[in-house]
C-alpha cells in the first residue's frame, strides 16, 4: 500500500484489515511464487553443496550475462564502459571486476533513471525505496526475476532452520499493521495466504506483551521473524514475568543483533536465533545455518568484495567496505555497488559442509530502542522509516533524551519544503504518537562513531521492563559490540504481506 492506502487501511475495522492483509498476501504470493520461484529454489537447493570453484564458475557465468546486458541496455553502463574503452569481453572473470569503478549511493542518486535497463518495460518493474545505512533515501527498481530469487533465498534461509512455507510464523517487522490509535487488543493481524500472524511493532508494553505471547501460543506459531529489538523486547518482558514460549527458531533481520539480545531471545523462546542480512539494492544476501558460525554468503545471489580504503581487497579476518554486484536484477543491474556496511570474511570452513563463505562482523549502524510517553518500546527501524519517502536527505539521525521529544538531525542537499517537514513530523507521530514533539535540525554533518559505526537512532531514555529498569541498548557497555548486522530491506520480501505498505 502506498502512503494514502495506509491511511485508509488504518480507518477500517479490524476484520476488514485482516481481509486487506490477506488480499495483499495473495497478490504477493502470486508475484513471488510460481515457475520462476521453483527454478530459483531448485538452483539454490543444489548450489548450496557445490565446491567453491563451482560456485565461482556460476558467478562468472552470471557476471558475463549481467555485464553484457548492462552494456547493451543500460545507458549508465553503456556510457561508463565506452568512456573507459571497455567492452563486455573485457569483464568475464571475477578478477576483471576492478576494471569498473565502485558505484556509490551518490552515483545511483544522480543517475537513477539511467541505471534502468531499456529492455525492461517500466510497467514490469517494481519501484521500491531504500532507506540506506545513513538514513538517506533512494528509489530502486526490481524486475520479476529478482523477486523470485530473493523469495527463494528467504525460503532457503528458513529451511536451514527447519521451517517450511505454510507453517505458522509470527512476524514483527517494519510496518505498522495495527493503527496507533487502537488502544486495546488485538495487536496483530492475520495474513492467511502466508500463514503469518503479524504482530504490531508499535504497541509493545509491559501490559500488552503477554497478549502478544498468548496470541502466538494460540495460533501455534513455530517461528518468529522480527527485528532484533522487537524480539528482544518481547523476550525481555517474558523474562520479567519468568515466562517462556518455546519456538523452533527466531529469525532476525534489518538491525544489528547484539549479543545481549541474542542471549535473552534464545533463552525465552528456547531456541536458536538465525540472523539474516540483505538490502533493497538486491546485491547480496546472507544468513546463518544451524551451526551459527557466521553468515553464509549466498554466492548465487551476488558477488561480494570487501575493500580497504584504497579500494584493494582485504584478507580474511580483516574488516572491509562491502561492495557487491547483483546477479539477478536485470531491470536495474548494480555492478560493484558500495552498500555502506563493513564486514569481514572467515573462510569456508563450516561444519555444515557448505562452501558458501562465512561472513562476520557485519556492522556500521548502532540504534537504540525508542520510548514513548505512554511506555511503549518502539524498534528504531520503525522511526528510521519515517524518512523513507523524503528525497534529498543525505544523512539523518534521530535523537531522544526525553520520551516526549524527538530531534531529527538532517544533512540535506537543500532544506526540506514545508510540506515535507510536515510529512516527516506526521510520519513520526504515526509511529510514536501525537504527544511526541518533533524538532527538525539541519546540520552540516553527522559523524560516525567507534569503528565507523553510524548511530542512526540514539536514545538515552532508560528502558522500563515491569519492575526493572535498564539503560538503553548502546549506553550500557559503551555502544555494545555490534554482532552480525542487517539492513532493513530483506523484510521487504520476508514480510510477504506484512509489507502491504511498500
Ligand atoms: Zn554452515
Amino acid at each position: 500500500m502506498e502512503y494514502v492506502g495506509e491511511r485508509l487501511y488504518s480507518r477500517c475495522p479490524v476484520p476488514i484489515q485482516n481481509v486487506i492483509m490477506s488480499a495483499y498476501g495473495w497478490k504477493l504470493r502470486r508475484e513471488r511464487f510460481g515457475q520462476g520461484f521453483d527454478r530459483a529454489s531448485e538452483l539454490l537447493d543444489r548450489s548450496q553443496w557445490l565446491s567453491l570453484e563451482e560456485l565461482e564458475a556460476y558467478q562468472e557465468e552470471r557476471l558475463r550475462l549481467v555485464v553484457r546486458h548492462a552494456y547493451e541496455t543500460v545507458p549508465y553502463y553503456r556510457d561508463l564502459m565506452s568512456g573507459l574503452k571497455l567492452v563486455p569481453g573485457d569483464i568475464t572473470r571475477l578478477s576483471d571486476l576492478p576494471k569498473l569503478p565502485v558505484l556509490t549511493r551518490a552515483d545511483v542518486d544522480r543517475s537513477i533513471e539511467q541505471l534502468v535497463s531499456d529492455a525492461a518495460p517500466r510497467k514490469s518493474l517494481k519501484k521500491t525505496h531504500s532507506a540506506g545505512t545513513t538514513g538517506s533515501s533512494l528509489y530502486m527498481y526490481w524486475d520479476r526475476e529478482i523477486g523470485y530469487m530473493n523469495n527463494a533465498c528467504l525460503w532457503r534461509e528458513r529451511n536451514w532452520a527447519g521451517v517450511e512455507f505454510g507453517e505458522p510464523i509470527a512476524t514483527c517487522l517494519g510496518r505498522p499493521v495495527v493503527p496507533l490509535d487502537q488502544k486495546g487488543p488485538p495487536y496483530w493481524r492475520h495474513n492467511r495466504p502466508w500463514n503469518y500472524l503479524m504482530l504490531s511493532p508499535l504497541h509493545m508494553t509491559d501490559e500488552s506483551a503477554p497478549l502478544y505471547i498468548e496470541a502466538m501460543r494460540e495460533v501455534g506459531v513455530v517461528a518468529l521473524d522480527a527485528h532484533p529489538t522487537a524480539a528482544y523486547v518481547l523476550a525481555r518482558f517474558m523474562e520479567e514475568r519468568d515466562e517462556y514460549l518455546p519456538l523452533r527458531c527466531v529469525f532476525t533481520t534489518s538491525e544489528p543483533l547484539l549479543d545481549v539480545e541474542r542471549e535473552v531471545i534464545e533463552e525465552r523462546f528456547q531456541c536458536r536465533v538465525f540472523d539474516g542480512y540483505s538490502q533493497s539494492e538486491r546485491v547480496m544476501y546472507s544468513s546463518e545455518c544451524d551451526r551459527h558460525t557466521g553468515h553464509h554468503l549466498y554466492m548465487e545471489f551476488g558477488i561480494t568484495e570487501l575493500l580497504d580504503d584504497d579500494g584493494d581487497p582485504v584478507p580474511d579476518g580483516t574488516v572491509g567496505r562491502v561492495v557487491a554486484t547483483g546477479l539477478h536484477n536485470f531491470g536495474m543491474p548494480l555492478i560493484r555497488y558500495e552498500v555502506g556496511d563493513t564486514a569481514s570474511m572467515a573462510g569456508t570452513d563450516c561444519p555444515c559442509g557448505r562452501k558458501l563463505p562465512l561472513m562476520r562482523d557485519v556492522a556500521m549502524r548502532a540504534e537504540d530502542i525508542l520510548v514513548t510517553p505512554d511506555g511503549r518500546l518502539v524498534p528504531p527501524l520503525m522511526v528510521a522509516r519515517a524518512f523513507k519517502l523524503l528525497p534529498g536527505i543525505v544523512r539523518s539521525q534521530i535523537v531522544q533524551h526525553d520520551p516526549a521529544e524527538i530531534t531529527t538531525r538532517l544533512v540535506v542537499k537543500q532544506p526540506l519544503a514545508a510540506h515535507d517537514e510536515d510529512d516527516l513530523r506526521r510520519n513520526i507521530a504515526e509511529r510514536l504518537g501525537p504527544d511526541v514533539r518533533v524538532a527538525i535540525e539541519y546540520v552540516d554533518d553527522i559523524p560516525l562513531v567507534g569503528r565507523g559505526k553510524y548511530r542512526r537512532v540514539i536514545s538515552t531514555v532508560p528502558l522500563v521492563w515491569g519492575k526493572t529498569t535498564t539503560a538503553n541498548l548502546y549506553q550500557e557497555g559503551g555502544g555494545g559490540e555490534v554482532g552480525v548486522e542487517s539492513t532493513e530491506e530483506s523484510e521487504e520480501e520476508r514480510a510477504g504481506a506484512s509489507r502491504a505498505s511498500s
